[in-house]
């Protein structure tokens, strides 16, 4: 059986894995090394120095390329140092089109770091296509999605737009970092590049922080692995080990993430001290269609907002919980609570923030694998 034909719950654990050639060790060791000896100059056993590859980060780009249904991995420092290579690919006088509803630290990068370098972006609510359509013009060259968004949890048609990408060829690139590709795999739907924040349900134990791209494409590939060396933001063999862990149980921890996550949305409708509840899998959720097309399950982040709440009482229910623990970040086994207002989407101006419904009194969960009737006694005895 190719490695290709393996079903996605193999795939983790095996997707372009093989034991390693030294001693058959089945997990890479963790070749905690800058350089490596050669025989004579530019001969060596396929590295030379650990910026430009390293077998630890080798194994781990080879199982993103695998579960991400690509050709190449590229595994970065964080999240955020791989969407900046893909930044880099542009030039000045270029444009972007990004999801308006956008993790908080990908919105700093393109407005705060890019946009003094002369490249454009411009945000705008994706559920519509025609909206991106309406953007395009000669100077546009990518288009950056993130579904389901953050913290909104709208939902984007991926096939719609890499339709639309692809008939005005420009790239696309997706941050699946909330989905997985457990739940969606977005080459397959036609986009370019693929993004994660491995930091997050990838590496899935909140100990570490790196980034990564996949794609199809060599010669895209090509171009981002000369970026990647000669930018240098690259993830270290220790951290490469552990995402490669991580990855290989990401199937059963995403079932018991959106197993849980649907008990909570349920519970939180539910509350009649809430207001409104944001979880795609409900079937009055507007994209709960192209969710339910798209994705193999709905996932376990959910945002809240309490019935006529405001800042005040959206910190007094984060600071009352126990189980869920205040913090930045998702995606771990535990259970997080965050106040995007606050915390991650801070750095978006309050006016930005409210358009897309980041309201002062928004609440959002990640949801863990803990057991649900503890989580949901937690946020019983915090919303009161
Ligand atoms: C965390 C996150 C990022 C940034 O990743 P880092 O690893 O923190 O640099 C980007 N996109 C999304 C959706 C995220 O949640």
């Amino acid at each position: 059986m190719s490695e290709k034909e393996l079903r996605f719950n193999s795939k983790v654990i095996h997707g372009g894995q093989k034991p390693d050639k030294a001693y058959g060790a089945v997990m890479p060791p963790i070749y905690q090394t800058s350089t490596y000896a050669q025989t004579s100059p530019g001969e060596h056993m396929g590295f030379e120095y650990s910026r430009s590859a390293n077998p630890t980060r080798t194994a781990l780009e080879n199982a993103l390329a695998s579960i991400e249904n690509g050709n190449f991995g590229l595994a970065f420092a964080s999240g955020l140092a791989a969407m900046d290579a893909v930044i880099k690919l542009l030039e000045p006088g270029d444009e972007v089109i990004s999801t308006n509803d956008l993790y908080g630290g990908s919105y700093r990068l393109f407005r705060q770091v890019f946009e003094k370098y002369g490249i454009k972006f411009h945000f705008v609510g994706m559920q519509e296509v025609s909206e991106i359509a309406a953007l395009i013009n000669s100077n546009t060259k990518l288009v950056w999605v993130e579904t389901p968004t953050n913290p909104m949890m709208n939902i984007i048609d991926l096939k719609a737009v890499s339709e639309l990408a692809k008939s005005n060829k420009i790239l696309m690139a997706v941050d699946n970092t909330f989905a997985t590709p457990y739940l969606q795999q977005p080459l397959d739907l036609g986009a370019d590049i693929v993004m994660h924040s491995a930091t997050k349900y990838l590496g899935g134990h909140s100990d570490v922080v790196v980034g990564a791209l996949v794609v199809k494409d060599a010669a895209l590939a090509e171009k981002l692995y000369f970026i990647q060396n000669a930018s240098g933001a690259v993830c270290g063999p220790m951290d490469s080990f552990l995402v490669l862990r991580g990855i290989k149980t990401l199937h059963v921890r995403m079932q018991r993430h959106c197993e849980n996550g649907k008990r909570i949305a349920e519970y939180l409708l539910a509350h009649p001290k809430i207001e409104k509840v944001y979880w795609p899998g409900f079937k009055n959720h507007p994209n709960h269609d192209v969710a339910t097309k798209q994705m193999k399950a709905y996932g376990g982040m959910i945002s809240f907002v309490p019935k006529g709440g405001n800042f005040k009482d959206a910190i007094a229910i984060v600071e009352k919980l126990k189980v869920f623990t205040l913090a930045e970040s998702l995606g771990g086994v535990e259970s997080l609570a965050g106040h995007p207002a606050s915390m991650t989407h801070a750095s978006i101006p309050k006016k930005e923030r409210e358009k897309s419904g980041v309201v002062d009194s928004l609440i959002r969960l990640s949801v863990g694998i803990e057991d649900a009737r503890d989580l949901i006694s937690d946020l019983e005895q915090a919303i009161g």
